[in-house]
């Protein structure tokens, strides 16, 4: 097999860390050098299959018309049709969307889903469009990427900057164009289109899950702990509500502007307006410590939740940690250098392809649902995915424990591997 002309993310910039796809294929050669994969297979794996990059144009309210770039990259498809969500950021870039199709087909095999890993993103600040000028732009992009997604083929969700209402558009578009309704193209859609019931707090409540089981494995109780958390979207909000109704004392959260702190941890009902308003938290809760999120980050607390964006945990700062356990939230929020300096320091980080598999795992309940149109109750839902979650944390940390790894190594390894074995399996056609 000659080379692929896809290479390794570029060598990151000084002071840009961040760059995510460095850190994914940096992530990704270290563990098919560790699962000793032929360096065929291996180039196979780390290249995405199919790259669609878009410029279309969006018709503005005051008349305009303004050209934006979206793209969508379907990283492998050796177990199955290939899922991931979209994301509205200006910092979207292709190399970002590589990125997150990479883990997403890591995390898909990880938690055993039969999917393979696609991400899509256009680069736009959503908060600065009006509602109709979000929706003409879903809709194009929607309509540009058509000709790879499908139910049976890629099948989008939200991220970053998009929600159940977008989908919803995106779920309309495309079933516009076939003629008929479609509702398994997308998943995290409204309840009333075919959405599944716990879709929306999936992601946050699989991090409890696995907080639980993760402070559990080292002899403490999730009742007991702190726990700080970068981040108050669909991620961050949903797990700091679901910490403290677990009994744990959320001390501290943060969103784009900062973060707010108090010792004897927050309510739910002092955060909730923020949610509620999309207010910035310092606005909102009054009378409490305003801290920065490189502050929040530091803080000396059981369990730190990185639930922003990535790049967050470098090696400008990873040494100012002192969280006794860092579970990750957002994608990719620890670089390899940052990763490196916490392991030096024993602080056990549970990746990102494990820790937030909860969002993709009731994804695919919502699929099956939509695939057979038989729709299940939320505790059914919870059920299932506290097994999945659980299952996958227990082979996680099994492999961990045999290979005497990181838990992100042994995420990695299981993940991987399993990809791995379904494209040798599979074989190359012709
Ligand atoms: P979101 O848009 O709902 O929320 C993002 C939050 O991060 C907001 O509170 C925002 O203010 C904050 N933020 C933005 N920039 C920041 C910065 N520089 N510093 C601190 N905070 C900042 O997004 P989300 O859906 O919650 O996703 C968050 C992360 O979780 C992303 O990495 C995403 O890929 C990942 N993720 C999301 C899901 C899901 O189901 N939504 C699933 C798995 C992983």
């Amino acid at each position: 097999m000659t080379s692929s002309a896809v290479q390794p993310g570029p060598p990151a910039p000084p002071g840009h860390e961040e760059n995510a796809y460095r850190t994914a294929v940096a992530q990704f050669d270290a563990v098919a050098e560790r699962l000793h994969l032929e360096r065929s297979v291996a180039e196979v794996l780390r290249s995405p299959k199919r790259e669609l990059t878009v410029n279309f144009p969006v018709q503005m309210d005051n008349g305009t018309v303004r050209i934006f770039t979206g793209h969508r990259v379907q990283h492998n498809e050796a177990r199955g049709p290939v899922k991931g969500g979209i994301r509205y950021h200006p910092a979207v870039t292709i190399d970002e969307v590589r990125a997150l199709a990479m883990w997403m087909t890591w995390k898909c095999a990880v938690v055993n889903l039969p999917f393979g890993g696609a991400k899509g993103g256009v680069a736009v600040d959503p908060r600065g469009l009006s509602l109709s000028e979000l929706e003409n732009l879903t809709r194009r992009y929607a309509a540009e990427i058509s000709i790879i997604i499908g139910p049976e083929r890629d099948i989008p969700a939200p991220d970053m900057g998009t929600d159940a209402r977008i989908m919803a558009w995106i779920m309309d578009t495309f079933s516009m164009n076939v003629g008929h309704s479609v509702p398994g193209v997308v998943t995290g859609k409204p309840l009333s289109i075919g959405g599944s019931q716990g879709r929306v707090e999936a992601t946050g409540r699989g991090l409890l899950y696995i907080t639980q089981e993760a402070t559990r494995a080292a002899g403490h109780a999730l009742d007991e702990a702190t726990i700080a958390v970068q981040g108050f979207g669909n991620v961050g909000a949903t797990t700091a509500r679901l910490m403290i109704a677990a009994g744990a004392r959320v001390v501290a959260v943060s969103d784009v502007a900062g973060g707010i702190y108090r010792a004897t941890g927050f309510s739910w009902e002092e955060l909730q307006p923020a949610l509620e308003r999309h207010a910035l938290l310092q606005d909102v809760v009054q009378g409490v410590d305003k801290l920065t999120n490189e502050e929040l980050l530091a803080l000396p607390v059981d369990v730190l939740v990185p639930a922003a964006l990535e790049g967050q945990i470098t090696e400008r700062n990873a040494a100012s940690i002192r969280a006794r356990l860092v579970v990750e939230g957002a994608n990719g929020p620890t670089t390899p250098e940052g990763d490196a300096i916490l392991a030096a320091n024993g602080i056990p980080v549970v990746p990102d392809i494990l820790a937030n598999a909860g969002g993709v795992v009731v994804s695919y309940f919502e699929w099956v649902q939509d695939l057979q149109s038989f729709f299940w109750e939320e505790d059914e839902v919870n059920v299932k995915l506290h097994r999945i979650m659980t299952r996958a944390f227990n082979e996680v940390s099994a492999l961990q424990a045999r290979e005497g790894v990181t838990m992100r190594e042994a995420a990695n390894m299981l993940g991987v591997g399993r990809v791995a074995e379904a494209f040798l399996t599979r074989g190359i056609f012709p």
